[in-house]
């Protein structure tokens, strides 16, 4: 019987046993290597195409997606390798209108000049099926960021694939420890591993899974040609703690769903989202499709003052972007002008601390922002 995938993180990608030898060898930091004669074949020879240090970990992430993966200097780097190697002049994209900012300004921007018509559509199953027919590469946030809304993958890889599209899916939110989207037919499964992947708020990481060879091949040429290349210090770093990310993303879950009945029957918040929430509009299809719900909610306050009050009297929710890490943050996602949320809108990624302590503090906040009405 396969080990459970929190019992492969612990040694993903270690190189074979060897007495007085450790686990994950330490990084290797070169920029040419010596390399003599004939270079055909050979694989380290110049720091922008390889590095060991990237191929044991690109080996752990590998067998976690069930696929081929390359590590990116950063999640947006990963997307921007899928995106640039499939499109060109007249194709189209299918992406969502509510999720990760950075695809929109990229398919807006860029994208839009290079002649790719940008397609963007909420998160919705329906919407996305309807907007299938004549793209070229769909792109999928699933559960999306920041409004957390689970799609059926499987449905939207069927309705792609008819019509001749690929199907990125971004799978930051959930990790492949929640849903391995290259075994729903995905075409690529990409990631910031500058969240829950690493976990420690001190590394900017992505990287790109897939299957097929031949796209496999294009994300290889384009990560040595454009060179958006991880540093092996931060590559190592993101490999030893793959071990510990099952626990982790545990102690998370079990706070974040904590936390989310607190704000379900608090006054002082207006709607709440959370996947593992019963009442939750997601909470069906994330039962059928993830294998966890995640350590990322988000709910909404009266206003911005309320939220300002709700961060004033919390100790343990540090104001700050980005998710997945062992601290407990949040913020006003409003504030960055990117996301079309309530003023009073919260996303919060909870942490590893004590369930009770959370709460209590949580609890705080919520009676220091006040009733909603
Ligand atoms: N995708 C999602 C869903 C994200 O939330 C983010 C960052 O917040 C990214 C991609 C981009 O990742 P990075 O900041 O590592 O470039």
């Amino acid at each position: 019987m396969a080990d459970a995938p929190g019992t492969r993180v612990v040694r993903a990608g270690l190189p074979a046993e060897e007495d007085e030898r450790p686990f994950l060898p330490g990084p290797t930091f070169a920029a040419p290597y010596r390399l003599s004669g004939d270079v055909e074949g050979r694989r380290y020879g110049y720091g922008r195409f390889a590095n060991p240090t990237w191929t044991a970990y690109e080996k752990a992430l590998g067998e976690l997606e069930g696929g081929d993966a390359l590590c990116f200097s950063s999640g947006m780097a990963a997307l921007s390798a899928v995106l640039f190697t499939t499109l060109g002049a007249g194709d189209v994209l299918v992406a969502p209108a509510d999720g990760y900012p950075g695809v929109r300004s990229l398919a807006e921007g860029p994208l839009a000049r290079l002649g790719v018509e940008p397609r963007l559509v909420p998160s919705r199953d329906d919407a996305f099926l309807d907007a299938v027919a004549g793209a070229r590469l769909v792109l999928v946030e699933s559960p999306s960021n920041p409004r957390l809304d689970v799609l059926d993958l499987p449905a939207i890889v069927e309705a792609a694939h008819v019509v001749g599209a690929l199907v990125a899916v971004d799978n930051t939110v959930i990790t492949p420890l929640g849903q391995r989207p290259l075994e729903s037919g995905a075409d690529f499964s990409v990631s910031s591993a500058t969240k829950h992947l690493t976990g420690h708020s001190d590394v900017v990481l992505g990287y790109a899974a897939a299957r097929d060879p031949d796209l496999w091949a294009g994300l290889v040429k384009w990560r040595g040609d454009a060179g958006a290349i991880p540093g092996p210090f931060e590559t190592w770093l993101a490999h030893r703690s793959l071990a510990t990310l099952d626990v982790r993303l545990a102690r998370q879950e079990q706070n974040a769903h904590a936390l989310a009945e607190l704000l379900a029957f608090s006054d002082a918040v207006r709607d709440v989202r959370y996947p593992g929430l019963a009442s939750d509009p997601s909470h069906p299809r994330a039962r059928e499709r993830l294998d966890r719900f995640g350590s990322v909610l988000a709910f909404t306050l009266r206003d911005r003052a309320a939220v300002d009050r709700f961060f004033a009297a919390t100790r343990l929710v540090d104001e700050a972007t980005s998710f997945g890490g062992v601290h407990t943050t949040a913020e006003r996602r409003g504030r960055w002008g990117t996301d079309d949320v309530p003023e009073g809108f919260v996303r919060l990624s909870a942490g590893i601390e004590v369930t009770e302590d959370l709460v209590a503090d949580v609890g705080r906040g919520l009676e220091a922002a006040g009733p909603v009405a």
